[in-house]
């Protein structure tokens, strides 16, 4: 249950069946242009199709021009609470503006609303100009919801009610003025209130659904509570677009989308690493093998976006099973182990040797494939 609705985002469709959208936000200055950009370029290679910039200040304008003219792939500006900087924005060409209306208010929410539609002409990455308009997003937050709206005492409205009331009145209000070129988010700290809220508003709105739980956490803990919130939601086929939302390095979180989109088979981007658990029956260093072997495959740009399985199991007992299903397996035994290709074991070599000979088989693979 994609949305019925597909905006374009700087050429980038999103919801009517498209796939999923991986997005991710900047953490350096926006305004030092070349840090945001260095961060821009850093979120792309990882695998960022559309990424979010704030625009805290009009000191900040013109670097936010430049990176919305040179990043590789479309910009949104992030807006909050002064409702000119928008109106800057779509003058610099963003692809995409995302609002809270919990923080403009109704009058200068319209006030951008026009202008956004007004734009003619957005950038799409890579200095492409794409025809417009601007796309928005109605961004609902848990933590500035309008003072009605808010919850109240225990067993009064819940949470996600007052989210998804404020996404539709919001919605409605768009769509009366002219605009359905909008994504809508009601997002909560909270991922049973998240996936409660989004549940509701798939049920009754057309607009695409940019998912995700704010304020996760850390690497650790939001990472579990993103694949929980988010991974349901898409399970259920609820979302258009993701962002999960990390204390961190942005480039975990295009990382951490991917590795949700790619356990449901919704996307794929990437080698997978499979590995065991390890037990008394464990012959070798299983975890230093499983971590080595996934260092290389992310180190190495020539399987930065291939959907490799590579598995790597602990013993000769269900080893060699599991390696047989995978692209390239390692079935490993006291000192040595057995290297597995496309489900065919084609060599035993000392376990010294085995990362070695395992990435030997992949590469001559790859480039096999590649030649053919
Ligand atoms: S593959 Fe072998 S070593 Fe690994 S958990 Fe299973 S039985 Fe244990």
């Amino acid at each position: 249950m994609s949305s019925v609705r597909q905006i374009s985002l700087g050429g980038v469709k999103i919801g009517g069946g498209a796939p999923v959208v991986v997005q991710s936000m900047t953490c350096t200055r926006t305004g030092d242009a070349d840090a945001t950009l260095a961060q821009v370029r850093a979120l792309v290679s990882a695998g960022c199709e559309v990424v979010r910039v704030s625009l805290p200040s009009r000191d900040d304008v013109q670097a936010f021009a430049q990176i919305v003219r040179e990043a590789p792939v479309p910009v949104i500006a992030d807006i909050h609470y002064e409702w000119r900087l928008a109106l800057a924005a779509i003058d610099c060409g963003a692809a995409g503006v995302r609002v809270n209306p919990g923080t403009l208010g109704e009058r200068h929410l319209a006030e951008v609303v026009r202008a956004a539609g007004d734009r003619r002409l957005v950038y799409g990455g890579d200095g492409r100009e794409i025809e417009g308009p601007v796309a928005l997003r109605i961004g609902v937050n848990a933590g500035s919801l309008p003072r009605a709206l808010r919850a109240t005492t225990p067993g009064g409205r819940p949470p996600s009610t007052a989210l998804v009331d404020a996404a539709l009145a919001w919605s409605r209000k768009l769509e009366d003025w002219g605009c359905l070129d909008f994504k809508v988010s009601v997002k909560s700290s909270s991922v049973r209130d998240t996936i409660a809220a989004y549940r509701d508003l798939a049920a009754r709105i057309d607009a695409p659904l940019h998912v995700g739980v704010t304020e996760a956490g850390t690497l650790w803990s939001g990472t579990i509570k993103s694949a929980v919130g988010i991974g349901t939601l898409l399970a259920e086929g609820i979302g258009d677009t993701v962002r999960v939302s990390l204390t961190g390095d942005p480039v975990e979180e295009v990382r951490v989308a991917w590795k949700i989109l790619a356990a449901l088979g919704l996307r794929s981007r990437g080698p997978d690493v499979i590995s065991c658990p390890t037990c008394g029956r464990t012959e070798i260093d299983v975890v230093a093998l499983a971590n080595e072997v996934e260092r290389r495959l992310a180190a190495d740009p020539r399987f930065v976006e291939r959907a490799l399985t590579v598995a790597v199991m602990g013993c000769r007992v269900n080893g060699p099973e599991e390696a047989r299903h995978a692209d390239f397996g390692i079935a490993a035994g006291a000192g040595e182990g057995q290297i597995f290709v496309r489900g065919r074991r084609v060599a035993t070599v000392p376990e010294s040797d085995l990362v070695e000979a395992l990435f030997g088989r992949i590469r001559r693979a790859c480039e096999d494939e590649h030649a053919g």
